[in-house]
């Protein structure tokens, strides 16, 4: 699994639609990789704040497309 990989799984994990099977890859990769578990903590501390703010679990289209592009970023400086 690849780090580009990882942001489509963690659409599935965000959606709670992610397979077990999915699931689990994720994790195992989350296991291995600093980048992506920062990346997922960072999602993590965001979801929360919108759990926190609204009844509204869902991340607003345009809040989930710069956080996209934020990891994105951030993996190509490497
Ligand atoms: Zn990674």
């Amino acid at each position: 699994m690849k780090c580009e990989d990882m942001l489509k799984a963690l659409d599935l994990h965000l959606e709670g639609g992610a397979a077990d099977e999915a699931c689990a890859e994720f994790l195992r990769h989350m296991a291995g990789c600093e980048r992506c578990r920062v990346v997922v903590d960072t999602i993590r501390n965001t979801v929360a704040l919108y759990r926190e703010s609204d009844t509204a679990v869902e991340i607003p289209e345009d809040c989930r497309r710069r956080l996209e592009q934020a990891l994105r970023e951030r993996w190509n400086k490497r």
